[in-house]
């Protein structure tokens, strides 16, 4: 650190994002990325974006902005495209949190809502899972902060339903919630059909886990016409080309392949369905995950055991050190073909005990 570093964030402890290891023929189920590539259509559109990078990208995104809200039934004014959904989630952090208004979210979930609260220095509340790990409505009921929820929770992947959803929204109409739809197409209830009947709801996505586009750093935030304005003037005041051209014409593109997007999506929940099979013939013990991994737990070997043994054999899973969760791993669903290895390293695993 240098002597000229604000003293306002000599405490923060920044996010730690999970590795991207150089190692070839790694199996990399450690990040929830998508193993399929990209849409043929995002690449080609991307590839012919890159011939006029010479000029800045259209601030407002507007063809990919209108394209979105299409397929999300809502209009262009409702949606703002992100550099990645951590962006819309920092946008919202700055908009809607302060000394007044401080925030809340459960205790075990996306590592950087703590990080952003602490980057802009608001008071913040974890509030605990219960013992299944599971988000307890009534805690969030008439709280009076704003809300952060990741639905499908991470790293759980376990979800609450569209009413459960709306219940938190109703009872808290002085606050902002925000509803982290990340993992929302794997399995989960989209809260988008709402947010025309609560003017505090806040609905964010991302094309990095179901688009296969994690590369490119695409989210979005869908709301009331007036939050879309107010993360305008954050969006304006920061960062006003946040979409860089080659991933604005990859959205795009992406946009106009949807049947691969399902596609994929089906084939991951097939293969997650699969290997939570599989991992409880061999002990393990999972939650009830709608999301693109699973996050497990063996009846007899240690979570960081298994993390250890995984790297070992060029397999890379999640391991996190927090106390309440330190005996599980977050695994992420590859390829039927990756899943089996994997499934086959644990077998080895529990064989040389
Ligand atoms: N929300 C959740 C719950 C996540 O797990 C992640 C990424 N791992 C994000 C948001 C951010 O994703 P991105 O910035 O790639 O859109």
């Amino acid at each position: 650190m240098s002597r000229f570093f604000s003293s306002k964030f000599l405490s923060l402890t920044p996010y730690t994002p999970g590795e991207q290891p150089k190692i070839m023929n790694l199996v990399k189920l450690n990040t929830n990325e998508s193993p399929f590539p990209p849409s043929q259509k995002a690449v080609s559109a991307a590839v012919e974006a890159a011939e006029i990078l010479q000029l800045y990208s259209d601030p407002t995104a507007s063809t990919l902005t209108s394209k979105m809200a299409e397929i999300l039934g809502v209009t262009p004014e409702q949606v703002l495209m992100t550099n990645g959904s951590d962006e819309i989630l920092n946008f919202a952090f700055m908009a809607y949190c302060d000394k007044e208004t401080s925030v809340a979210f459960p205790d075990i979930t996306y590592g950087f809502y703590p990080v952003f609260a602490q980057l802009y220095n608001i008071d913040f509340e974890e509030i605990p899972l219960d013992e299944n790990f599971r988000i307890r409505v009534s805690d969030y009921l008439g709280i009076n902060k704003t809300i952060f929820i990741a639905n499908p929770n991470a790293p759980t992947g376990i979800a609450l339903s569209l009413a459960e959803i709306e219940e938190i929204v109703k009872s808290n109409p002085d606050n902002v919630v925000v509803i982290d739809e990340a993992y929302v197409d794997f399995g989960g209830e989209s809260a988008v059909c709402l947010v025309d009947k609560y003017e505090n709801l806040l609905v964010t996505g991302t094309f990095s886990k179901s688009r296969s586009m994690a590369g490119a750093r695409l989210g979005f935030g869908v709301a009331s016409k007036a939050i879309i304005q107010d993360l305008n003037t954050i969006k304006y005041s920061t960062n006003p080309y946040n979409i860089n051209r080659m991933t604005m014409a990859a959205g795009i593109g992406a946009l106009e392949d949807e049947e691969y997007t399902k596609a994929n999506c089906n084939i991951i929940c097939k293969n997650r369905e699969y290997t939570v099979a599989e991992l409880k013939k061999l002990g393990f013990e999972m939650t009830d995950s709608s999301a693109n991994f699973i996050f497990a737990k063996h009846r007899t070997v240690s979570g960081s055991e298994i993390y250890t043994k995984l790297r070992e054999k060029s397999i890379l899973v999640r391991h996190f050190n927090a106390p309440r969760i330190c005996e599980y791993n977050r695994i992420t669903i590859g390829t039927r073909e990756q899943m089996d290895k994997f499934l086959n390293a644990i077998r080895e695993i529990l064989e040389g005990k």
